[in-house]
């Protein structure tokens, strides 16, 4: 390192360009030679000079070489951290919370002045001089104080990443940064990036007038051969499970880190792996484990009581690492001839991919190779993914039992954010979960999807850290080649702005549409939010006539819709439950309608328009959303029901069979548990003050609720309104025949037919709302189809979406009734709605 000068602390607040005060850190030997192994420590005087000098620097350097856990240390050495905070986000929570550990550790300081910040947990106080929270924390922090008046530096991490608050960060401080400035109170902004890809930071004017500095910190990178596989199987996690056994079994030694998809994937890998190499420890804890999961399947509320959750996490530090003893094992014993030859690596890679292979049961591909002697040798199997507590993400950085071969099963979080020591073996799945949203419906669901080139590189790229390394991809080089993008999209260009739109505004950001973004959203899609979150009443309409220069100002609907962690149109549905006990029911239906398939087949094709009666998921729905009010609510009232009997099943330990048994995807079932916990402490946090509690087992609405509910599917779906399209007038009977299920939507011109899954199909009301709309191939044309249907009353339509409906001639009506029995003017309305025009019958004024 570089030597540094010593003064006395400074007294006064630091000014341009920074003056130098070296503020001394005490780190063990141990901690000082770890780090002297990091390339970004040669770097440490030029970094800082750049920091001294610039008010904004962009640190590009690849993954591991030290960015993270050093450059926060650099700047509190310099005195950065004397008068305000360090703070430094990160789009992962996981990181958050492991880079303020190590910190604190190799600065030896207490997590009380090292801490972070997340969601909905943090350990920040008072004496908090480094400060690492997710990029979502330091958003919301910036709409009580604009001018971050707290801190000295912001460090954004992970900048190549592309999440959205990060960019909206980046837009955000580069205004800030100038602003603090002038009122001589500087805030320094450092980006980083784990790649050199940052033209859109330096390169766009709209966002920095004078590009900022880029320093690079070069790491060194051993070489890493790359495998493709011949042929790129479906099941990749079968297909890693399989490659890892080959690597464990023939390969020398050094780490192997598997990149899969998702929470559920790695536990299945690490679950399959330690059966097929056990290792008493990682046994117990398995037993453990797996107690522990059947307690908490007895008792689901547990799962519900998201401070006892938090609470538990942190109790349950694990001890049994400290405690092992391990038998001595002789790893020439099991080496094969030849293992480190470069041609070997290649035939492993090439029988690999025999194609014969593929077929092979995978219990049988087990047994046949725990019966060599060669795979004996135990694995030290260990998970890694965002929501793993944070004692168990620590374990990738302990010392492996000696003995063991490292293995650690990751979704992409060990792609940049974490540097997991000693991988000379990357198997790579080439996929990744990515959160697509429904266009139309601005539903979103999670997918697995290619990962892309820039992806696959940065996998690769864990496998050289140490030594040579080999990366197995399993995928063929023709798929990579043609199906991989580059990079991947800029998450802002991927998602619906509505929330971000609306977010925004409520930040005091009048002219969204001109803000700095790295890479903007597509400016008609700014617009179209806009206009539909007038529709919601979220923004004031957009008066016509008046020309003001102004974009409509945010509603104070709008600002409580904004606190919930949901698409708006969800957030209104939330925002207008709180009464009636709605919450609870509202909460479940948002997150049932968050989750995809959560019936399984309904016995019917989705472009089939058939109906089904007699098949059995259809008498299961019907009988769900039986009478009154219930079968009014239609589909989502099945939704309700779904879950409601799936949790109570879940609670009698036959959750499995009771979703076998009605065809529900119990993984849906899962999901929906995990987002209405989410959505009741965010609504219990946030928005109400009123402790909401989830009941699992939502007992069915009352007949009244049922019809409230209708109105806030109403209040929130107000653009998907369709009215049945009136046989009566039709002479053909052809005709008739097929415009039987037919409805006119507000903003479509075709007619769009109820899906034949709908409950409420027999019934047509003549009035409804939707949550999906979709258009198939039918034929050579087009067919729209709806579904999630909901009926209403027309006259609802005036309450819940004013700004849709044109009351112009009411008081034109000449025949204007008073309800002298029940104190009521009625008149007839004629309102066009939307592009239909339709006439609205008796409306009530
Ligand atoms: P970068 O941000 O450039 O990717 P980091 O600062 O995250 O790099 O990591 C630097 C080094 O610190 C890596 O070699 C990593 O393995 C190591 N490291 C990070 N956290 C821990 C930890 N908790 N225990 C031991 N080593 C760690
Ligand atoms: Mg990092």
């Amino acid at each position: 390192p570089q030597p540094k000068p010593k003064t006395s602390p400074a007294t006064t607040a630091p000014v341009i360009p920074h003056q130098t005060v070296y503020v001394p850190v005490h780190r063990t030997d141990e901690v000082q030679a770890a780090r002297l192994r990091l390339p970004i420590l040669a770097e440490e005087q030029q970094v800082m000079e750049l920091i001294n000098e610039h008010p904004i620097v962009i640190v590009a350097g690849e993954t591991g070489s030290g960015k993270t856990t050093q450059v926060p240390q650099f700047l509190y050495e310099a005195g950065y951290a004397q008068h305000k905070m360090i703070g430094i986000t990160e789009p992962r929570r996981v990181a958050a919370i492991a880079m303020s550990k190590r910190v604190a550790h190799e600065m030896n300081l207490p997590s009380s002045e090292v801490s972070y910040l997340i969601r909905f947990e943090g350990n920040v106080t008072p004496a908090t001089r480094i400060k690492f929270m997710t990029d979502g924390v330091l958003l919301k922090e910036i709409e009580t104080d604009f001018l971050l008046s707290k801190y000295s530096v912001i460090v954004l991490d992970e900048a190549h990443e592309r999440s959205v608050y990060t960019d909206i960060l980046v837009g955000l401080l580069s205004r800030i940064v100038p602003l603090r400035h002038k009122r001589s109170n500087p805030l320094k902004l450092i980006i980083m990036s784990a790649t050199l890809r940052v033209s859109d930071f330096t390169e766009n004017t709209r966002l920095f007038k004078v590009p900022p500095p880029l320093i690079k910190v070069e790491a060194r990178q051993y070489p890493v051969t790359i495998h493709f596989q011949k042929r790129t199987p479906d099941d990749y996690v079968a297909e890693a499970y399989r490659k890892t056994l080959k690597i464990h079994a023939k390969l020398p030694e050094g780490g192997i880190l598997i990149f899969v998809t998702g929470q559920q994937e790695v536990n299945q890998l690490v679950r399959k792996l330690r059966r097929a190499f056990p290792y008493t420890v990682q046994q117990k804890e398995q037993k453990e484990q797996q107690d522990h999961k059947q307690q908490e399947e007895l008792e689901p509320e547990k799962e519900f009581d998201l401070k006892r959750t938090i609470r538990n996490m942190r109790k349950s530090k694990k001890k049994f690492l400290n405690q092992i003893s391990l038998p001595k094992i002789n790893l020439d014993d099991y080496k094969l001839p030849g293992d480190d030859t470069e041609a070997d690596m290649h035939e492993v890679a090439d029988d690999d991919s025999d194609p014969e292979e593929h077929d092979l049961l995978e219990d049988d591909h087990l047994n046949e190779l725990t019966d060599t002697a060669s795979t004996k040798q135990p694995l030290w199997v260990l998970p890694l993914y965002s929501l793993l507590s944070s004692e168990k993400q620590q374990r990738i950085f302990q010392p492996v039992p000696e003995g063991c071969r490292l293995c650690v099963v990751s979704t992409n979080v060990a792609e940049t954010s974490l540097t997991i020591p000693h991988i000379k073996y990357v198997v790579d799945s080439g996929r990744q979960k990515t959160r697509l949203y429904d266009k139309l419906t601005g539903v979103s669901a999670f997918v697995v999807t290619y990962t892309s080139k820039a992806s696959a590189d940065q996998r690769t790229g864990r496998a050289g850290r140490i030594s040579a390394g080999h990366c197995y991809r399993l995928y063929s080089s023709a798929v990579y080649n043609d199906l991989f993008a580059d990079f991947n999209q800029p998450d802002i260009q991927q998602k619906p702005v509505d929330d971000l739109m609306l977010q925004m505004r409520c930040m005091g950001i009048d002219r969204v549409v001109h803000f700095p973004f790295p890479s903007p959203p597509d400016q008609l899609q700014l617009q179209a939010a806009e206009h539909r979150l007038a529709v919601l009443g979220a923004l004031k309409p957009i008066s016509s006539g008046v020309t003001t220069d102004l974009p409509p100002a945010v509603t104070q609907l709008g600002h409580v819709i904004s606190h919930f962690p949901v698409s708006p149109r969800f957030g209104k549905m939330l925002a207008l439950s709180n009464q009636q006990q709605l919450l609870p029911y509202t909460v479940c239906l948002v997150a049932a309608l968050s989750v995809q398939e959560l019936l399984i087949d309904t016995g019917v094709q989705r472009d089939d328009d058939v109906p089904s009666h007699s098949s059995k998921f259809h008498q299961r729905n019907m009988s769900w959303a039986a009478g009154g009010n219930y079968r009014l609510l239609g589909d989502p009232m099945v939704l309700l029901r779904a879950v409601g009997a799936a949790e109570y099943a879940g609670t009698r330990g036959n959750l499995a069979e009771f979703c076998e048994a009605y065809g529900l995807r119990p993984k849906a079932i899962n999901e929906v548990r995990k987002l209405r916990v989410q959505l009741t402490n965010e609504i219990n946090l946030n928005v109400s003050d009123v402790e909401l509690c989830v009941d699992p087992q939502l007992k069915p609405p009352s007949n009244a609720q049922a019809r409230f509910l209708r109105q806030i599917l109403l209040a929130g779906m107000g653009d998907r309104v369709a009215r049945k399209v009136p046989l009566d007038e039709i002479t053909d009977k052809e005709e008739r025949r097929r415009l039987k299920y037919a409805y006119n939507c507000a903003d479509m011109e075709q007619p769009a037919f109820l899906h034949a899954t709908s409950v409420l199909r027999q019934m047509s009301p003549d009035w409804i709302v939707y949550q999906e709309a979709y258009e198939l191939m039918h034929g050579d044309s087009n067919k729209m189809f709806i579904r999630g249907i909901t009926a209403i009353e027309p006259e609802w339509l005036l309450l819940y979406v004013p700004m849709l409906c044109n009351i112009r001639q009411v008081l034109d009506d000449p025949a204007p009734r008073y309800d002298a029995i029940k104190g009521q003017i009625y008149c007839y309305v004629d309102a066009t709605f939307g592009k239909a025009g339709w006439q609205l019958p008796l409306g009530e004024v």
